[in-house]
């Protein structure tokens, strides 16, 4: 199984400006399968700890702000290297620099508020994907 997950979020500014469904789509289209998946809203406490290795960063205040300013959907997806070709997907950090095409570039309204997470890690994805969901909400 290892390689073959990521997790993903889609970021409150998505979620408020109805880009739910052409996300999903998206990646659906690109050949990933939900494994799990859930609507949620997370406190101060969730993010700061979801984040956590940016802890010390100069955004890291304004990103925990920001992400638990609103509901988001955090899912397991799965698919053969499923890490690096969902980063492919989304397109880089600040959507200026996004590959056209991209979830990024499509949605995004800043760097802060990019519209999705994506693992950066085969062990990223497992650390990520057992902090939101336990096996009993894996399918
Ligand atoms: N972020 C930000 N300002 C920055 C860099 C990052 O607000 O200068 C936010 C942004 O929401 C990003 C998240 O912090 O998605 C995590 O940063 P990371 O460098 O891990 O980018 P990602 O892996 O999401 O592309
Ligand atoms: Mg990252």
């Amino acid at each position: 199984m290892s390689g073959n997950i990521t997790f993903t979020m889609i970021k409150p500014d998505a979620v408020e400006a109805n880009n739910i469904g052409p996300i999903l789509s998206m990646i659906n289209k690109a050949g990933f399968r939900i494994l799990a998946m859930k609507y949620m809203r997370l406190t101060k406490e969730q993010a700061g700890d979801f984040y956590a290795v940016h802890r010390e960063r100069p955004f890291f205040g304004e990103l925990v702000e920001y992400m638990s300013s609103g509901p988001i959907v955090a899912a397991i997806l799965s698919k053969d290297n499923a890490v690096a070709d969902y980063r492919q997907l989304i397109g880089a950090t600040d959507p200026t620099k996004a590959d056209e095409g991209t979830i990024r570039r499509l949605f995004a309204k800043s760097i802060a508020a990019n519209a999705v997470h994506g693992s950066d890690s085969n062990e990223n994805a497992q650390i990520e994907s057992n902090f939101f969901f336990s096996h009993l909400e894996r399918f």
